[in-house]
């Protein structure tokens, strides 16, 4: 049975398929959660994602994992929080059904998501959750490739909102 699971912690530590990166649109390294990826796969991740030529906000692309438990990294790129009439919440959106695409058409099974937009790019993760969660729902629907969809949380607080809105759909 195709499953969401919640966790805390650290993403690079999962395993999993691919872990998702919440990248910048350069792909070249970033901090947050794009830092913590980087150290721990290596400098081999920077030298492939330099030869993708960045991503635009809301695509994803996709490069080994190298020293990471991860098979492969799926980077996408979030949008900016800017009060939400400026297609925000359609291009998270994207973000999480782009990224599952990939993953499908890798024959990956298990996947991971970090809190995409809602460090340094102020999406409130209050608005990002539900998102995220029914493109996550949506997916499993219309596919059996996929069979794990990880949310990694990075603090209680946003555990707290992923479980609220969990428990919510039963
Ligand atoms: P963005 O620029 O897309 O907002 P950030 O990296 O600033 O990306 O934050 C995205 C989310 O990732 C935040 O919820 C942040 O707390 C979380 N985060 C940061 N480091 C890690 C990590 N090592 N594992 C999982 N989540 C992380």
């Amino acid at each position: 049975m195709a499953a969401i699971e919640i966790v805390q912690g650290d993403i690079t530590s999962l395993e999993v398929d691919a872990i998702v990166n919440a990248a910048n649109r350069t792909l070249l390294g970033g901090g947050g959660v794009d830092g913590a990826i980087h150290r721990a796969a290596g400098p081999e991740l920077l030298e492939a994602c330099r030869s993708l030529n960045g991503c635009r906000t809301g695509e994803a692309k996709i490069t080994p994992g190298f020293r990471l438990s991860a098979r492969y990294v799926i980077h996408t790129v979030g949008p900016v929080w800017h009060g939400g009439d400026r297609q925000e919440e359609q291009l998270l959106a994207a973000c999480y059904r782009n990224s599952l695409e990939l993953a499908e058409r890798h024959g990956l099974t298990s996947i991971a998501f970090p809190g995409i937009s809602t460090g340094v790019y102020g999406f409130p993760v209050a608005r990002a959750c539900p998102i995220a969660i029914g493109e996550a729902r949506g997916f499993l629907e219309r596919t059996e490739m996929i069979s794990r969809i990880v949310f990694c949380c990075f603090s209680g607080a946003d555990l707290d909102v992923y479980r609220k809105n969990l428990a919510a759909e039963q």
